[in-house]
């Protein structure tokens, strides 16, 4: 796909995000000095507040019966081409206790073995992908857990990762196949969320189903892409690699979908994910906003079916 519009990086969005994650590197380390733990919905709070008006939540308020309480449904909105890309993140701590690694509250495999399936439910719901939003301290209390690539003394990658972003695909397919190894792995996979809207980073992507992909859909995943078809191929990316690091290679069937979706024609391979990863995340690249993101932003009231099923929105204005 050629990026319509123009493809220069927006300088306006990443430095709202880089002060978002900033403001809540600060309270990590101000919780770490005090208490050993932060709280990630008040790491969510002060994410949106100081990203905002880029970033802006709209919470659910009648939601007390929420089937799911606490997860986010992003929606990052493509002005210049009304494409838009949906994201259902659910917040999760990086925890450390002795030299072990865990996500999330009390993260023994029971609270994970619970939420998951409850995530991909509502992400199936919402015909959208799912992701961990990761808040992961400081670079000093991630100390040997590692950084990918790592530019020593001030590691900008290492600042960007306090706030990093992993398909739920592939932090499901982690718990699944190395439990123990689990957490530092799913670090290692996630992407510091800056880098869903920072096109000057390398996109090249190799993926094991590339051949059979039509011209738009292999040119999605060859060419640069920009704003919302960027954060989507972002999310993509961290599952083709894992894919590609499992050579099995079954014949590769095509599956049709929805009208409103970017590309309708998909690979139906699943690898060793619980689901087909091309419709897992390719499903959430629209070209039209939902109603109820439209009812939303209007101030129109917001169908139960949806208020019970998310928090809220978070609009990210690209
Ligand atoms: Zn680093």
């Amino acid at each position: 796909m050629t990026p319509p519009g123009h493809p220069l990086p927006d300088p306006g969005l990443l430095a709202a995000l880089a002060r978002g994650r900033t403001r809540v590197a600060q309270y990590m380390a101000f919780q770490l000095a005090l208490q050993d733990r932060w709280n990630e919905e008040t790491a969510t709070d002060l994410l949106c507040q100081e990203t905002a008006p880029r970033l802006q939540p709209i919470p659910f308020t009648r939601n007390q019966e929420a089937l799911v309480g606490a997860d986010w449904l992003w929606w990052f909105i493509d002005q210049p081409t009304g494409l838009c890309f949906g994201l259902l993140c659910q917040a999760k701590n990086l925890k450390k206790k002795g030299a072990d690694w865990f996500i999330g509250v009390d993260q023994e495999n029971k609270s994970y073995g619970r939420q998951m399936p409850n995530l991909l439910a509502t992400a199936d719901y919402f015909q959208v992908p799912a992701a961990y939003l990761l808040y992961c301290g400081t670079p000093a209390y991630r100390t040997g857990l590692g950084c990918t690539q790592h530019v020593p003394p001030d590691c900008v990658r290492c600042a960007r990762s306090a706030v990093s972003v992993l398909s739920a695909l592939a932090a499901d397919y982690l718990y699944s196949s190395r439990p123990d190894d689990a957490a530092s792995d799913a670090f290692r996979s996630a992407l510091p969320l800056e880098d869903l809207a920072d096109p000057d980073l390398p996109q090249e992507l190799f993926d094991i189903n590339l051949e059979v992909c039509g011209p738009e859909l292999r040119q999605f995943l060859l060419d640069p892409q920009y704003r919302a078809p960027l954060a989507a191929k972002k999310i993509f990316e961290q599952l083709s690699r894992l894919r590609l690091g499992v050579f099995s290679r079954s014949a590769v069937a095509m599956e049709s979908h929805r009208n409103s979706v970017l590309f309708r024609e998909l690979p139906a391979d699943s690898g060793h994910f619980s689901a087909p990863y091309f419709h897992h995340v390719l499903r959430g690249l629209r070209t039209e906003i939902p109603d109820y993101v439209t009812a939303a932003l209007s101030g129109d009231v917001v169908s139960a079916r949806v208020t019970t099923r998310a928090a809220g929105l978070v609009l990210v204005q690209m």
